[in-house]
């Protein structure tokens, strides 16, 4: 196959770990016989400096041309006095909301190997790992409308949270189809016994539930599963579940597995076009001195060959990999423990590499 996937390297640590990335997708290239052709988007700070906004047109549609995006990751402190439209974070906000991307598919897995950094009790740990959340994210609160006003002498704020049928059904599709290809277990997270949103989303994910008989599904209120997931994470698979409680709960699922620079994501729309990154931000602590763990943004890539180019295979090699090298004793700083190897951005990407 042929894929063309639009690269956007971003500022700190960003083009290191894409670099690595792309040597991986290069490897996996060769073992099956694809061609991946890149073609570079500057996105943030980078295409601030050099073309006066975080997201240049040519960038805009160099992504919307292609298969696939890949992003490394955006902004600094060299770009915190930009005005507020003109972040570099800007960019990723203008890019996901122009691509229609109303999906985040977020795995937490947990690596056997990294199990002592995982912060729960080892009995816990012991069970293992590995879900996905899928979260609604064009929708909810976060884009009703929001307001002040000045009410019996005191200020009232107010924010709005709606939902439609379609915009429930199509996340709903998203979770039971990934969970077809898991362990066929959705789990939909909502506040049913308070919310009408929830009320509908649940009413909307049962209906979608009937055109996926061989997935069992469950229902969960948002509470609970705050609790279940500290508890027994080991009983999720897929996690569906609107923009606010999803925000919260795939930031608890990524603390529980361990370290930040390990966690990689995707922002699909309806197509099997999408934006695929690390969770982390551009680290500008350790940018440029071959300190960045480039594995989130690998995994990334894993994701994109999985989602969007239905290379089931290839997406497994590179994940193989990844356990491989780490089964190996090698580590980026920031998952160094006792006995570990430790190995900078590129040699990790060079171990990883040799492994697909
Ligand atoms: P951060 O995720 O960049 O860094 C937090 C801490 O984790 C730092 O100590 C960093 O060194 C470490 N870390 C992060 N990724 C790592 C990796 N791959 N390997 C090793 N260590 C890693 O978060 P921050 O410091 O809050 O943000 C820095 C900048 O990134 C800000 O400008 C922020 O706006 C931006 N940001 C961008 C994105 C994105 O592009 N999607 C996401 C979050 C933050």
């Amino acid at each position: 196959m042929k894929k063309a996937i639009a690269v956007i390297r971003g500022d700190g640590i960003g083009p290191e770990i894409v670099r690595e990335a792309l040597g991986v997708l290069d490897a996996a290239a060769a073992k099956f016989g694809h061609t991946f052709i890149y073609k570079e988007a500057p996105m943030g700070g980078c295409a601030i400096d050099e073309f006066g906004v975080p997201l240049p047109d040519s960038s805009l549609e160099t992504c919307l041309a292609s298969d696939s995006v890949l992003l490394g990751a955006v902004g600094g402190p060299k770009w915190d006095a930009q005005p507020p439209a003109n972040r570099p974070e800007r960019g990723l906000l203008k890019l996901r909301a122009a691509m229609e991307l109303y999906t985040n598919i977020r795995p937490a897995r947990m690596f056997q190997e990294l199990a002592s950094a995982c912060p729960l009790r080892a009995d816990i740990a012991a069970n293992g790992i590995d879900f996905i959340v899928v979260r609604e994210l064009i929708g909810g609160v976060y884009f009703g409308e929001h307001s002040t006003a000045e009410v019996d002498g005191e200020k009232k704020a107010t924010d709005i949270m709606a939902y439609s049928e379609h915009e429930i059904r199509r996340v709903a599709h998203v979770a039971f189809q990934t969970a077809q290809k898991r362990r066929k277990r959705v789990t939909s997270v909502d506040k049913a016994n308070v919310l009408d949103t929830s009320r509908l989303w649940r009413k909307v994910v049962t209906e979608v539930a009937a055109e996926y008989p061989d997935v069992e599904l469950l229902h969960m209120y948002v509470d609970n599963a705050a609790m279940q997931l500290v508890r027994d994470p080991s009983q999720f698979d897929v996690i569906v579940t609107e923009n606010l409680f999803g925000d919260i709960l795939s930031d608890e699922a990524s603390q529980i597995t361990g370290s930040i620079g390990m966690i990689p994501s995707s922002s699909m729309g309806a197509g099997t076009r999408g934006l695929y990154e690390p969770i982390h931000g551009s680290a500008p602590d350790i940018a440029g001195q071959n300190k960045a763990n480039p594995i989130g943004t690998i995994l990334a890539a894993a994701m994109m060959l999985r989602f969007s180019f239905d290379m089931a295979q290839e997406a497994d090699a590179i994940e193989r990999a990844v356990d491989e090298t780490l089964k190996a004793g090698f580590r980026c700083g920031d998952i160094l423990q006792t006995g570990g190897t430790l190995v900078g951005c590129r040699e990790m990407g060079t171990e990883i590499r040799k492994r697909i």
